[in-house]
């Protein structure tokens, strides 16, 4: 008996993850498809400077369209994107329209910047820095209002290659953000051996600012941090009116979060720069 049961046990478990690498083939021929029918889009939330709170510019957020009423998030597809170096071609062609996009609103006279995620997968492709440069060229973007968001994870899988790039990207005149700082687990030391512009405190570090002491000497120490390095600090993911007094009370530069905008099409993005204009 003991034995038919196990074998039982055994071949559930099989099936289950039979079906499993069935999905995983099934979505990533969907998401080749969706690249050629240009189903992603990409969504644009706002940031802001602290004092003030003048906006500065958005951050790019991609969605999966894959009809009109369904918006699919990151998180369900963008690892397998990164897995099958799917992530490159897309990004591409998200980031080339995002340009095109921004430079309309950079001609209307808005001074903003635009932030673009980059994955580990495509800084490390030897094409980066060609690929990039002729974008900008082709769209007239310019550099000086482009910012590229790398996780410390990203930068440390190949320090010296990403020393380099960083580099040839701060000649071009490009920002660079480190995003979900302090999750990590890597050495600081990279802060001074790469042109690190600005940290965006992970949005974990905020979420319980209010209650929790240690998060909030975390907080404390990050910005304190970025002020004696002179790189700028943002806030990510903040929500509500306390936490952002708190932040405010810390001297963080900028702040990102629900409790200003949600992430949104472009066209509900031209609205609210419109309306910020009158
Ligand atoms: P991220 O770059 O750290 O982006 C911030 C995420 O936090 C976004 O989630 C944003 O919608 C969310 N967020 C912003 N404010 C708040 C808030 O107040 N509360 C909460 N709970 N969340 C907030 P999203 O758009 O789902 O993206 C998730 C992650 O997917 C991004 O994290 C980034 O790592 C990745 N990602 C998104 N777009 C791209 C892309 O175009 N390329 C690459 N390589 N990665 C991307
Ligand atoms: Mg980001
Ligand atoms: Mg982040
Ligand atoms: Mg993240």
């Amino acid at each position: 008996r003991a034995k038919a049961d196990g074998r039982n046990t055994y071949a559930i478990y099989d099936s289950a993850i039979e079906q499993k690498a069935k999905d995983r083939i099934e979505l990533i021929s969907r998401l080749h498809l969706a690249h050629e029918n240009n189903e992603f889009e990409m969504y644009f939330q706002p940031r802001y400077r602290l004092s003030d709170e003048c906006m500065l510019g958005a951050e790019a957020l991609m969605r999966w369209r894959p009809n009109k009423e369904t918006v699919i998030k990151p998180e369900k597809f963008i690892d397998i994107l990164e897995e099958t170096a799917l992530i490159i071609p897309v990004t591409w062609k998200m980031f080339e329209s995002s340009c095109v996009q921004f430079k309309k609103l950079l001609d209307q006279g808005n001074h903003l910047s635009l932030s673009f995620n980059i994955s580990a997968r495509q800084l490390e492709h030897p094409d980066f820095i060609s690929k990039l440069k002729l974008i900008l060229t082709k769209t007239a973007y310019p550099p000086q209002n482009l910012e590229l968001e790398l996780t410390e994870q990203t930068l440390i899988q190949n320090v010296e290659n990403s020393r380099f790039i960083l580099n040839k990207l701060s000649s071009m005149g490009i920002s660079i953000a480190i995003d979900d700082f302090g999750t990590g687990y890597s050495s600081l030391s990279y802060l001074k051996n790469f042109p690190v512009d600005v940290l965006k405190i992970d949005q974990s570090f905020i979420h319980d600012i209010v209650d929790d002491r240690g998060d909030l000497e975390l907080v404390k120490t990050m910005i304190a941090m970025g002020k004696n390095l002179n790189i700028r600090t943002v806030a990510e993911g903040v929500e509500n009116e306390s936490q952002l007094k708190l932040i405010q009370n810390e001297d963080c530069d900028e702040v990102q979060g629900y409790y200003f905008n949600k992430p949104m099409n472009f066209e509900t993005f031209c609205k609210i720069i419109e309306a910020n204009r009158k």
